[in-house]
């Protein structure tokens, strides 16, 4: 390659090292920082933020990515230097819309707008909210002006998150899903449900955290290039990708909490930890959008850690971990519990058949904010004729409602869907990967994993963001995003724990 590309490739390696120092503060923050310390804390993210965003719409940059461009012509696409002059122009030219003055004032209302939404919520007072959330819509339509692109503004706002989603093939996806999978939930809320009552009793934190700790070297989540700690709300995160973290939250009352958390976040990780080395300190060291990511997470979460194949072998050992509150469970009634499908109030404590029709609730009412079908004020009027039409429940109190959420009060509208497009991917995937990999049970009931790991390895992780995720799922599966392997996921498993379901 050219002295251009190299030169390329030292400056955006500088802008990248900055942002993962700023990453390592925000880590630090949510797991070790003193609580005395936050003023200074977001000092020093906010002065490292903007020297990264500096730095990378510089007008030097966009010299150093023409000259680049030249020096990559006739290269295929997919190589790293072709990749890579691509993705950064995007996100170059993306960065160059918003204004300083713009980022700025989304920055400051969010940031109020976060304090008003943790005192709503205690105080279940949304109208205390209504002016903050007004203003953070008003900002986010100007950013979605700013960035143009799609057919509406709604588009703009999911290319941040999803890129090259759109808003139409959302709605249709979702129609899809949605035409399904509400009387589906009708029909099992019918039947009798299984007993989860034993997995709300005392669990001793320390042993929870060693069982998921074996769970996570079994998996194959490597702790020479990670970590896993504790916070308040469980993520992941990665610096590099010699240095991919996690985080969960044990709940010493309820033993799923901890360990789904822990296998959440270790499909994230997984993905981070499995892309193409070569790429390191670059763009193209990320996952390529955050349904792609989600999809990770949810096939760990979902199809291999609530699956039966997987208790075959973890249960004998969890038992053993909790012989006072499991000996006399059977692994059969532990897999249904565990499996328990239940219309619940609250989007992070859903079952995983119920979870997306709170995602799509979101989307409708999000969408409507966007487009003007709907006034801030009206919102919490609309949010609980939504649940009362996809999940038949009425929420109490807007804290138990439409405040429940932090997403909208960030800014963050747009990354809802992202949610259910990974569940939906993560069937995909999951499907191709039985079919390719012909005693994947029989391997997960002996408690291998590599074989899958490998799959996704090659089929996804490896790729970073040299692939969108149409391009991955296309390759991996022969598809465009599509409801049926989940719904058909979901109706064979679930008519084995319900009965028959149609
Ligand atoms: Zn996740």
């Amino acid at each position: 390659m050219g002295k251009g590309f190299a030169d390329l490739l030292g400056y955006l390696r500088s802008v990248n090292d900055l942002t993962a120092a700023a990453e390592v503060l925000e880590w630090d923050q949510e797991t070790y920082m003193p609580s005395g310390a936050a003023e200074a804390r977001a000092r020093q993210l906010a002065t490292l933020r903007r020297e990264a965003h500096l730095r990378f719409t510089d007008g030097r940059i966009g010299m150093l990515l023409r000259t680049a461009a030249t020096e990559v012509e006739g290269l295929d696409p997919l190589s790293f230097e072709a990749s890579l002059v691509r993705v950064a122009m995007r996100d170059h030219e993306k960065a160059l819309r918003l204004s300083p003055d713009l980022v700025a004032a989304i920055a400051e209302s969010t940031g109020r707008a976060r304090n008003a939404w943790r005192t709503a919520r205690k105080e279940d007072d949304f109208d205390s909210f209504v002016p903050y959330l007004e203003r953070v819509l008003e900002l986010t339509i100007q950013k979605a002006e700013a960035l143009g692109g799609g057919d509406c503004l709604y588009d703009a706002l999911l290319d941040e998150f999803e890129p090259g989603m759109t808003t139409n093939v959302v709605h249709r996806v979702f129609s899809e899903l949605r035409a399904e999978l509400v009387p589906l939930v009708q029909v099992i809320a019918e039947r009798p449900e299984p007993d989860d009552s034993f997995l709300c009793q005392p669990f001793d934190g320390r042993a929870q955290w060693d069982f998921g700790m074996e769970v996570l070297r079994e998996v194959g989540y490597d702790f020479d290039r990670g970590r896993q700690d504790v916070s308040a709300h469980p993520f992941s995160t990665s610096f590099s990708i010699t240095d991919v973290r996690i985080t969960t939250r044990i709940d010493e009352d309820h033993l799923p909490s901890g360990l789904f958390s822990t296998l959440h976040e270790a499909g994230h990780a997984l993905y981070e930890q499995g892309i193409d080395a070569g790429f390191e300190g670059t763009l193209l060291a990320d996952g390529t959008s955050l349904g792609m990511h989600e999809s990770q997470s949810r096939l760990w979460e979902n199809q291999v850690g609530r699956s039966r194949a997987f208790w075959k072998n973890w249960y004998a050992k969890l038992q053993r971990t909790f012989p006072d509150q499991l000996q006399d469970v059977e692994r059969e009634a532990f897999y249904r519990a565990i499996n328990k499908v239940s219309p619940s109030l609250i989007r992070v404590e859903a079952d995983e058949v119920t979870y997306n029709l709170h995602v799509m609730l979101r989307f409708e009412l999000e969408r409507a904010l966007v487009d003007g079908g709907l006034r801030v004020r009206d919102l919490p009027a609309a949010w609980n004729a939504g649940m009362e039409e996809y999940l038949g429940l009425q929420p109490e109190s807007n804290a138990d409602g439409v405040l429940q959420d932090i997403h909208w009060s960030l800014g963050a509208i747009g990354y809802f869907p992202t949610y259910t497009l990974g569940t939906l991917m993560s069937a995909q995937l999951y499907e191709c990967a039985l079919e390719a990999l012909s005693n994947l049970e029989e391997q997960i009931v002996a408690g291998e994993f590599q074989e899958l790991l490998m799959w996704l390895r090659a089929h996804v992780h490896r790729h970073g963001r040299t692939m969108s995720a149409s391009d991955i799922l296309r390759n991996a599966t022969g598809s465009f995003i599509t409801a049926s392997p989940w719904l058909r996921y979901v109706r064979q498993k679930y008519s084995e724990i319900y009965g028959p379901l149609r």
